[in-house]
């Protein structure tokens, strides 16, 4: 991409300056995944109309606003369209900073807020791509699937894992495909002692170098789960503690979240896609296709080694109040065994149609 004004910063992102011309920067979203806009100073209103013009032609790849900013600005630029700030360290900015004492924007992120046009029109855009990958990807090997998503939501993208059962195969697939892709862990505090370990194993085994746990709010535990049993009393309002809110949090940087789920799971994961778009955010499903045997066969193949717990009848491991051994490979019967539930709400499907009914979406 040859533009006199633009910055490479890697093979597709650039960085722009707030005074390009609209119609450079259009050129350029056509070859970048991240677009970086740099303000003169915080003054600058170039950027912000930069901003909404690249997303009203459908440019879903990541936009950052870079310069001398102030944090309170930030509402104003999400509202344009960025979906993140990264503001210069400067001289004297602390002072000016806390001089402010309330934020006199409001916040869009607010759960009164209603998605303005312009993140209705991300929204759709975002929504497009994921099926079009989807419907491209259909079928296809873990290690393609994978790699087109690393490459199409670079720097914006996480693998989740449990540490679980089967976890090792998509763990050594990133690894060999890009080992500082951060990796989250939902440390509930209510992990088997077998799965810490296993975890602390693997990530030195594999070279997995970004691995980030994502822990209950401490004051919100103690509010909420003081005796530490509301597992017994409320199993959802619990997930929604120690999984549902840190996952929320620690996704704030990322569009895409890779998954390890498979269709042989069942239930609603029966027809999951390669990729899926959840209202929020985009989830990769490389593993999707595969078979019990096939993850069996790449386990011994790869060398994998396997968790603890598989040995003692574990076919799918989660928090030890709610997992239970189960028959057969995948089988998540031993999961919440005895309740009406088969997820978390981490992948609940009917709060993704609800979020995606409400035209929500979160550009961080
Ligand atoms: Fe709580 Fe069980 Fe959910 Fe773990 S799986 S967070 S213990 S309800």
């Amino acid at each position: 991409m040859a533009l006199d004004s633009a910055r490479q910063l890697s093979p597709r992102a650039l960085e722009l300056p707030a005074d390009i011309a609209p119609e450079e920067a259009l050129a350029a979203a056509a070859y970048a995944d991240r677009l970086d806009i740099r303000f003169s100073s915080f003054k600058d209103g170039r950027g912000f109309s930069l901003a909404a013009i690249l997303r009203a032609n459908g440019y879903d790849g990541s936009l950052r606003a870079v310069g001398p900013l102030l944090p309170d600005q930030k509402p104003a630029l999400v509202r344009s369209g960025f979906d993140a700030v990264d503001a210069d360290p400067r001289p004297g900015a602390p002072r000016a900073i806390s001089g402010f004492a309330h934020a006199y924007q409001p916040d869009p992120g607010a759960p009164h807020a209603r998605p303005t046009a312009l993140h209705r029109r991300a929204l759709a855009a975002r929504k497009a791509r994921a099926e079009a990958l989807a419907d491209a990807l259909d079928g296809a090997a873990p290690e393609t699937i994978l790699a087109r998503a690393l490459k199409v939501y670079c720097g914006r993208i996480a693998l989740l894992s449990s540490f679980g059962a089967e976890a090792a195969l998509g763990l050594k697939l990133l690894a060999e495909a890009d080992p500082a892709t951060p990796v989250l862990f939902l440390e509930t505090r209510r992990h088997f002692a077998q799965t810490l370990s296993y975890k602390d194993r693997l990530v030195a085994a594999l070279g997995l170098t970004d691995v980030r746990v994502l822990e209950p709010d401490a004051q919100e535990e103690a509010r909420e789960d003081a005796d530490g049993k509301l597992y017994e009393r409320d199993g959802e309002a619990c997930c929604a503690l120690r999984k549902v809110r840190p996952l929320a949090r620690g996704l704030d940087d990322f569009d895409a979240v890779i998954t390890g789920r498979k269709r042989y799971h069942g239930g609603s994961r029966g027809a999951l896609k390669a990729v899926e778009f959840d209202g929020e955010r985009v989830k990769i499903n490389p593993l999707a296709f595969l078979s019990p045997d096939a993850v069996a066969a790449r386990f011994k193949a790869l060398d994998l080694p396997a968790h603890p717990l598989t040995q003692a009848g574990y076919a799918s491991i989660g928090c030890w109040p709610c997992t239970a051994p189960a028959e057969g490979p995948g089988s998540r019967e031993g999961r919440w065994a005895g309740e009406d539930r088969e997820e978390c709400g981490i992948f609940d499907p009917a709060k993704a149609a609800r979020a995606e009914r409400a035209g929500a979406v979160r550009l961080i």
